[in-house]
């Protein structure tokens, strides 16, 4: 289920300290340690997936679960679109390492707090 080495699963261990802004029995979320805008929160699952390159058809909830977290921090941290549009959040998977790809267990990138260029560098 977990790894040994691995840097989100020490964190989801408590071996690595972190900023916890969610979890439940599926995912854990914390404060980025570099972060690129005012928010930018890593929404990881508990199980070690390697990456969206690596995904079971059978983990594909797990990963629709994510994006759920996602709207409930979105909420939380008052930073949801609301009727008229305004307001926002940006949500990333890089996937592999020409995408940006450094940490090798699945996370779901959750950037907000200041308006986004597109497309992404
Ligand atoms: P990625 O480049 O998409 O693999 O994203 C990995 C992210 O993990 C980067 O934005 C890093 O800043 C972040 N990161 C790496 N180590 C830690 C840590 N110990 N605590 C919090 N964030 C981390
Ligand atoms: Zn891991």
């Amino acid at each position: 289920m977990q790894v040994k080495d691995c840097v989100f699963c020490k964190i989801i261990r408590g071996e690595i300290p972190s900023e916890k802004e969610y979890e439940d029995d599926f995912v854990y979320a914390f404060k980025d340690i570099n972060p690129v805008a005012p928010i930018h929160i890593l929404i990881v699952p508990k199980k070690h997936i390697t990456g969206i390159q690596s995904l079971e058809k059978e983990d594909t909830s797990l990963v629709g679960y994510m994006f759920y977290v996602a709207r409930i921090i979105g909420e939380k941290k008052g930073v949801a679109p609301c009727k008229d549009m305004e307001g926002g959040y940006r949500l990333v998977f890089n996937v592999g390492r020409d995408a940006g790809q450094t940490v090798f267990h699945l996370h779901l990138h959750f950037i907000a707090g200041r308006s986004m260029k597109w497309p992404p560098g």
